[in-house]
């Protein structure tokens, strides 16, 4: 029976968040949990250059739980290489993709573009896009729709079921019978009490449970979506007195619809007046169209107009996002989310200088990110090779979330139980998910919790814990675990932030001399070093 046993590979998400992709063969066909894309610094982005370490024609199907381009961003790379297979996802996935998909191609096409015009890579071959917006296109073709709690096959020897996960519009978690096993893959699990999304379930009684742990070190405040609410009404009747406007980055998908969901309800009961609000994206535009169809599936929406609520505008092109720079006294959310690109920098470079205006962070901000740096509190910043001053007022809300924290981890992981085999946690930074795996330890609750690392295989027996067939490259992990571009970049703003902390310009200077030695000893070092090992 052992060879018969079904296995798994992880191909991503593996001591990291992203690039999320399990492959899973029995009986000599193979289908794939997810096809993500890996995002972040630039070492992890090389990453989706890699070829697959997989015959992409050879897997028969994917199965998708949700369409984070974490998640679903490297389809289009696994169709351009052959795959002919369905791609299975709910319908709100698939609604989500027929966007976010193209976008993600014309990205990498521009991406490409750009690179390949920056004049220190003149001498350099032209480097093609990882994939385009017609592979994009072509891959969302592939997609076959699957409602939740319902059993379908994605391939013959493999039977699935799709639960609510309760993380974004249609996410989901996938339940495998494969051979004589039963797999769980929890995909991004949501928090308990999200706006739109009833609690994540599953079933219970397993033998492999494969579950993300993004935060599963972290305890949030746990805070109600009236309690979340009010304080951002606090912050928009803050930021409106000032007379300014209020600047809000936002992600196109999700964060965008709790905020207009939240916004429209202060409208709605009275609390707030008739603000202006601007929605200055395409995608978020689009994301939000999704939502308004499947409105009648979703929760907490009240009674009254919410996403074509009048007060809300939804910018249609550049021209009337350039008009939006003479305003004063609107709300207006653009992307992205942690300021790295799109119409966001447009709106902080004309408001980070004015007094009046507000910048209101509501979403995670990466280390080295140009919304991480003004949180820090620098004092100018770069967008677009121009200095721009720092003078608005740098406000922050940390309470929404589409992810569980330790705590829902822990109640989603006791509610599966019992687990025969192994609790597998994947999706989280390696520190984090060691710290996690200790407190699961403690509580008893699997016999065996592994931490897999990226490139490893696993045999995935019924009733007995999984063993591990083969290790993945530790130059890879090591890539994917830290990057040095963000120590560096935690570094540099720290190395600031002290510098301009000493009074004089003459000790500021002596401060620079004293690291330049510390720089030239180190070389010192390295070089003995060097001749010592021939
Ligand atoms: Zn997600």
């Amino acid at each position: 029976m052992t060879n018969n046993e079904p296995r798994i590979t992880f191909h991503g998400a593996a001591g990291t968040v992203t690039g999320s992709c399990m492959e899973l063969e029995h009986d000599g066909r193979a289908i794939l949990i997810d096809c993500g894309l890996f995002q972040g610094p630039r070492t992890l982005e090389t990453l989706n250059r890699e070829p697959f370490s997989f015959d992409a024609r050879k897997i028969a199907a994917v199965v998708l739980t949700h369409a984070h381009i974490d998640h679903s961003g490297l389809l289009p790379k696994l169709v351009a290489e052959g795959f002919r297979g369905p791609v299975y996802a709910t319908p709100q996935t698939r609604d989500l993709l027929y966007h976010m998909l193209p976008d993600a191609g014309r990205i990498q096409e521009s991406e490409a573009e750009r690179r390949n015009r920056r004049k220190d890579r003149k001498d350099e071959e032209p480097i093609e896009p990882i994939y385009t917006e017609a592979d994009s296109k072509a891959a969302y073709d592939q997609i076959e729709t699957v409602a939740l709690n319902k059993w379908f096959q994605p391939a013959r020897g493999f039977t699935a079921r799709l639960w609510n996960a309760g993380h974004i519009l249609g996410s989901t978690s996938v339940e495998m019978q494969v051979g004589e096993t039963r797999l769980l893959f929890s995909g991004d699990l949501g928090p308990d009490h999200k706006a739109f999304h009833a609690d994540p379930e599953g079933p219970a009684g397993l033998d492999h449970v494969i579950c993300e742990s993004t935060y599963g070190d972290r305890a949030r405040e746990d805070l109600t979506i009236e309690q979340r609410r009010t304080l951002l009404e606090a912050e928009i009747k803050a930021a409106l007195t000032r007379g300014g406007n209020l600047v809000i980055p936002v992600f196109a998908l999700e964060r965008t619809q709790e905020l207009l969901l939240d916004i429209a309800m202060l409208i709605n009961t009275g609390r707030l007046a008739h603000p202006r609000v601007f929605i200055d994206s395409p995608l978020a535009t689009r994301a939000t169209e999704v939502f308004a169809k499947h409105a009648g599936e979703l929760e907490d929406m009240g009674s009254g107009e919410i996403f074509h609520h009048p007060s809300f505008h939804y910018v249609l092109n550049a021209t009337e996002s350039m008009r939006l720079n003479s305003l004063s006294g609107a709300i207006i959310m653009a992307a992205s989310g942690m300021c790295e690109a799109g119409r966001i920098r447009h709106h902080l470079r004309h408001n980070l200088g004015r007094r009046e205006s507000t910048i209101l962070f509501v979403g995670f901000q990466a280390a080295g990110s140009l919304g991480r740096t003004i949180l820090d509190g620098a004092n100018r910043v770069r967008i677009w090779g121009q200095d721009v001053a720092v003078r608005a007022q740098i406000r922050r809300i940390d309470t929404y979330s589409a992810h569980a924290d330790q705590q829902d981890l822990q109640r989603w992981i006791k509610a599966r139980q019992p687990i025969d085999g192994s609790l597998f946690l994947s999706h989280g930074e390696s520190g984090s998910i060691e710290r996690f795996r200790r407190l699961l330890q403690s509580d008893g609750a699997a016999a065996s919790i592994i931490a897999p690392k990226l490139g490893e295989t696993y045999a995935l027996p019924a009733r007995a814990p999984a063993r591990r067939l083969k290790t993945g490259d530790p130059e890879l992990q090591g890539a994917v675990e830290r990057d040095w571009q963000n120590d560096y970049a935690d570094f540099s703003i720290r190395l600031k932030k002290e510098l301009q902390g000493i009074e004089s310009a003459s000790a500021r200077r002596e401060a620079l001399a004293r690291m330049s030695e510390v720089l030239r000893s180190y070389q010192d070092h390295r070089d003995k070093r060097k001749a010592k090992n021939g």
